[in-house]
């Protein structure tokens, strides 16, 4: 099976598929189609994301999810316009978003699965979705077997933000995911060197935070997003208001890595 098939068949489930769409608030398309890129299982980075510096030990590498691991196919799905233009005021979240990160995680689960059966049912190869997979679990909150961004930064989808996102060339408003295949498919080049080459360190998302999750950074620039205020915002403040939804997102709208790279070649 090819690239370009894979590639074809996702661009045609977000286009057709119903469960990427909103009918109560009339939203025809949550997600736009999607940057696909590809890593080598073997990538010696997918190692360090064992480092406790870095995910850890519970981190599980692609071979040991699926034997024979070849290539893991990664994806962000940018947010529709009309979903990200309705996040853009401040304080609560919009009802749009909020849909959008409940269900278009429904949809961007059902993406996965449908690859993931695709290639099991017309290829020789395997393949596994390890965000699906019952041997997935995330520890005391934080500590996840697997991690979708850290997957999308090696194979060449985007880089880490002051806010934890991940910002792609669509911007880093938008969902990730990832299914590793027995497939001999083309790897695509990381075009980026840094960690955080895709930030401007701007800080409009530490401004547009509600929870004062994240902190502006010194000198030595990183993350600064405190995930367990973030976390606590949300628990306390939108689950009740909102269930069953939840999210919030201001840090991924109305700044200027909304959806696009703001400053590139840094
Ligand atoms: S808003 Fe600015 S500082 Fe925050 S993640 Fe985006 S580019 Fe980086
Ligand atoms: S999701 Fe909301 S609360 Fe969490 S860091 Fe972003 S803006 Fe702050």
């Amino acid at each position: 099976m090819q690239y370009e098939v894979i590639v074809d068949e996702m661009n045609n489930y977000v286009k057709h598929n119903h469960l990427n769409t909103v009918e109560e608030l009339e939203i025809d398309r949550i997600f736009e189609p999607p940057l696909v890129g590809i890593a080598s299982a073997n990538d010696p980075l997918f190692v360090r994301l064992k480092e406790a510096s870095v995910v850890g030990d519970a981190y599980t590498l692609p071979g040991e999810w699926l034997e024979g691991a070849e290539t893991v196919i990664s994806y962000f799905l940018p947010f529709s316009e009309k979903i990200r233009r309705a996040n853009r005021k401040k304080g609560l979240p919009a009802l749009e978003w909020l849909y959008g990160r409940i269900e278009g995680q429904e949809f961007n689960a059902a993406l996965s699965t449908h690859i993931m059966d695709m290639i099991n049912n017309e290829s020789s190869a395997r393949a596994v979705a390890p965000s699906l997979d019952p041997r997935f679990e995330v520890k005391d909150g934080f500590i996840s077997r697997w991690s979708e961004r850290h997957t999308a930064f090696i194979a060449g989808l985007g880089t880490f933000s002051l806010s934890r996102s991940l910002i792609t060339e669509k911007g880093s408003a938008g969902r990730c995911g990832s299914i590793i295949t027995g497939l001999d498919l083309p790897v695509t080049k990381r075009p980026y060197s840094e960690l955080y080459q895709h930030c401007s360190f701007c800080g409009e998302c530490l401004e547009r935070c509600p929870s004062r999750a994240i902190k502006p950074v010194g000198e030595e620039k990183r993350a600064g997003m405190e995930k367990p205020i973030c976390r606590d915002y949300i628990n306390k403040k939108i689950k009740p208001r909102f269930e069953p939804r939840f999210g919030c997102g201001k840090c991924q709208t109305a700044v200027q890595c909304e959806d696009r790279i703001p400053v590139a070649g840094r």
